[in-house]
């Protein structure tokens, strides 16, 4: 093979590399998962269907006590909030869910549950399939902040994918330097695009940030209804540099 690129050509603006620069790291390799929605090889698995190993009850820090069943989780309602042992900051986040197929109460009320990046910040999960809520509440909103940008539900019972893009905030101190920002993407459609947080998920309240670690973990919600969870894994960003 013979030499990769260019050694004549101008240097990128702020950059040491110039355009097609031969010299410039190649990326490394990741093996994309073998269908839509599987975990890449450097994909780290939070639930792969089989147990609930990687997860505590938030309540008492004990077994989590969700039901395990034919390659996912569901909600047993009572048994309160689940966490992953696992804690990560920035990353890209894959999640499966689906609203329980026997449609019960309304609003809220309708398979209700949600999915807590770092332990606080809530993407609502809703069965909002003709069932409309207020808008902050709604299937794939962030939390008492911001609708998604279109509703992108499936029918209850159907599985639906977040896959999500997270920057966590930062802080020096006590002093919040940087929001946080999401993108998500439900069922392949875009529905937050870089969104700036006001701050952790509250109920009637406003939001406002309090400073915490740079990682926490992935926390799931028992609001009462039988929601199922699957095929939930995560990749760390922000340790790649392109020069
Ligand atoms: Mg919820």
């Amino acid at each position: 093979m013979g030499k990769l690129g260019y050694d004549d050509t101008p240097f990128l603006p702020g950059s040491k590399y110039r355009v097609h620069d031969s010299s410039r790291p190649h990326p490394p390799v990741v093996v994309p998962g073998a269908g839509p929605g599987d975990p890449p090889s450097d994909a780290v698995v939070l639930f792969d269907g089989t147990d609930l190993s990687g997860w505590v009850s938030v309540k008492d820090g004990g077994e989590a006590r969700w039901k395990v069943e034919d390659g996912y989780m569901e909600v047993v309602p009572g048994t309160g909030n689940i966490r992953t042992k696992e804690e990560f900051g920035d990353c890209q986040l894959h999640i499966e869910w689906a609203a329980p197929a026997e449609v019960r109460g309304e609003s809220q009320g309708r398979g209700n549950s949600g999915v807590f990046l770092m332990g606080l910040y809530e993407i609502q999960v809703l069965d909002c399939y003709d069932n409309p809520t207020y808008a902050d509440g709604w299937t794939a909103a962030i939390y008492g902040q911001y609708p998604p940008l279109v509703s992108a539900c499936r029918r209850p019972g159907e599985w639906q994918t977040y896959d999500i893009i997270w920057e966590a905030p930062r802080f020096e101190g006590d002093r919040l330097v940087r929001p946080a920002y999401l993108t998500l993407i439900h069922n392949g459609v875009v529905v937050h695009n870089h969104t700036e947080l006001m701050g952790p998920t509250g109920h009637r309240i406003m939001p406002q940030y309090r400073p915490h670690p740079p990682v926490g973990p992935l926390m799931l919600q028992d609001h009462g209804d039988p929601v199922r969870f699957r095929n939930i894994w995560y990749r760390p960003l922000g340790e790649y540099d392109r020069g």
